[in-house]
């Protein structure tokens, strides 16, 4: 161990971010050194929501060695092969965005290319056909990826729904296997150091005190030393992401557990619907500006499926981002470093990739400024990557029964986005810059599924013969089609494979 190695991590917050944080850095940084202590109070609690996930997930469990069955299983864990957006272009209309690609490119020719050139010349089914997650969801089955490329099941793609408190629980248990030490105490003051101004110690209620040399701030939208102590200021995104509140209740299932989330629009917000093993998760997100708290309880009570299990809770948020992510010696992940509202399942993701980022960029306790800048710049574009993608859903709506939704249509675009769209419109062209999260085919669904098609394709496609694209086309289509017949249903997959314990 160097003299300037960190010897102590203190993680503030007991939430799906601080047992994250603290299971990886358990099971990846070196054994024993630097000691992980966690902070929690059991009387502030956790925002008990955060139950939807993207694929890259998966890439955090292995990192962890968690084994996915028993993960699912601790967790009343379901499979997810992405999400059905109800009513979202306009009312009566749906589309699906799956994990995975659509087709297969060809020549160097994006498949949606394919596609748009076909549809120009006769009636085609929706893109989501051409999708082996979406076919699999679309008759309510599962079975994991094929490794063989040739078979149209390798491109299935998959993430999960789970219990956000179980979650919690499953990670804490492999971080304390792993040495970490809980410590339960409500944090009343923050000790800074004089000189450096860096955070020296958290002070608990009964007067204990926690020193570190690194702090984790999990501590929730407030960021109680990222923002109250260090004053990191905040980015707020809501004049593009003007939903500020959520209420949430779990209801009993109405029939076996859809491998996919719904959202449905609604006149001010949208509601989601994540069927786990033993419950329905399900929440109304939407805009104060347009509908009171009792009416959007209301709301979401007349359009839940089956009885509710608990009375509903109510959160409010601002869309936005820390605008340093990492300060002084204060890391903050989670809800502490920013948040773009659940539409897209991406805040566990944002989690991970901080946590990925944190642990490639470690400091020692000299704190090189490069390493924090670096860290500074490489969430600041995770961030704006998924609130350019999510704003995207609610710019592109036809919907005329609400002024929230007409807002929403004529308000003006990041620059980024608004470039993106422009590029889409005129030949559906498509560019995944260095480290975007969402890939062609989660923009072509969402464009496509809320009606914006582009006015002409890019050359090369024309190139390519008609016959050949009709006839590829019909056969992809009918090998998505025969796989997704022969898998088994999504209940029978869990039943067998990660049934809860
Ligand atoms: C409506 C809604 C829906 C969401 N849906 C999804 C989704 O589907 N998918 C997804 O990926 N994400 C979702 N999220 C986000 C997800 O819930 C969070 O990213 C995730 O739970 C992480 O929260 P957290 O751990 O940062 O904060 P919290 O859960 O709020 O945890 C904060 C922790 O800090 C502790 N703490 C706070 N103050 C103190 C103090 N003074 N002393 C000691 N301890 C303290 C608390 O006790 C708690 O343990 C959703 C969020 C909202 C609001």
């Amino acid at each position: 161990m160097s003299e300037h190695d960190i010897r102590q991590i203190v993680i503030v917050g007991g939430g799906t971010a601080g047992w994250m944080a603290a299971a990886a850095f358990a099971s990846l940084l070196e054994k024993g050194r630097p000691e992980i202590i966690l902070v929690e109070s059991d009387e502030i609690g956790t925002v008990g929501v955060g139950e939807a996930t993207i694929p890259p997930l998966i890439a955090y469990n292995n990192m962890l060695g968690i084994a996915e069955d028993e993960f699912l299983a601790a967790t009343q864990g379901t499979f997810k092969l992405g999400i059905e957006f109800v009513d979202w272009g306009a009312p009566g209309e749906r589309y699906f965005h799956p994990f995975g690609p659509h087709g297969q490119d060809f020549r160097g020719v994006h498949f949606h290319q394919l596609y748009l050139r076909e549809a120009g010349r006769r009636a085609l089914p929706d893109i989501a056909e051409w999708s082996m997650s979406a076919a699999a969801a679309a008759r309510g089955r599962f079975a994991r990826p094929a490794p063989d490329a040739r078979l149209p099941l390798s491109q299935l793609a998959y993430a999960f729904h789970f219990d956000a408190g179980l979650y919690a629980r499953f990670l804490r248990a492999h971080a304390e296997r792993n040495g970490v030490r809980r410590v339960e105490g409500k944090i009343v003051d923050v000790a800074q150091d004089g000189d450096s101004g860096h955070v020296a110690a958290a002070i608990l209620a009964d007067g204990r005190r926690i020193e570190g040399d690194l702090f984790i701030d999990c501590s929730g939208f407030r960021g109680l030393l990222i923002e109250d102590r260090l004053g990191a200021g905040y980015e707020d995104w809501s004049r593009w992401l003007p939903c500020d509140r959520a209420v949430a209740v779990p209801s009993r299932h109405a029939g076996p557990p859809d491998p996919f989330t719904r959202s449905t629009a609604r006149p001010a917000g949208w509601q989601w619907r994540i069927p786990l093993q033993h419950r329905m998760g399900n929440g109304l997100v939407y805009a104060s500006a347009h509908l009171d708290r009792a009416e959007a309880e209301a709301l979401l009570l007349a359009n839940l499926e089956a009885e509710p299990l608990a009375e509903p809770r109510h959160l409010g948020f601002t869309a936005g981002r820390r605008r340093l992510a990492w300060s002084a010696n204060v890391v903050s992940l989670g809800l502490s470093s920013g948040f773009v509202e659940p539409l897209e399942s991406t805040s566990i993701h944002l989690v991970q990739s901080g946590i990925v980022k944190l642990l490639a960029l470690f400091p020692d306790r000299r704190f090189d400024p490069v390493e924090r800048d670096e860290y500074n710049r490489q969430m600041k574009d995770v961030f704006e990557d998924v609130r350019d993608f999510v704003i995207l859903h609610y710019k592109a709506n036809r919907r005329e029964d609400s002024e929230f939704w007409r807002y929403c249509r004529e308000m003006e675009v990041p620059d980024s986005l608004a470039a993106k769209l422009d590029l889409w419109r005129a030949k559906g062209r498509l560019f995944r810059e260095g480290r975007e999260l969402f890939g062609t085919a989660s923009w072509v669904a969402v464009l496509l599924g809320q009606g914006i098609v582009p006015a002409e394709q890019e050359p090369a496609v024309n190139a390519l013969d008609p016959a050949m694209i009709a006839e590829a086309l019909d056969k992809m289509r009918l090998s998505y089609a025969r796989m997704a017949e022969e898998m088994p249903t999504h209940a029978a997959f869990v039943a067998r494979a990660c049934p809860a314990r």
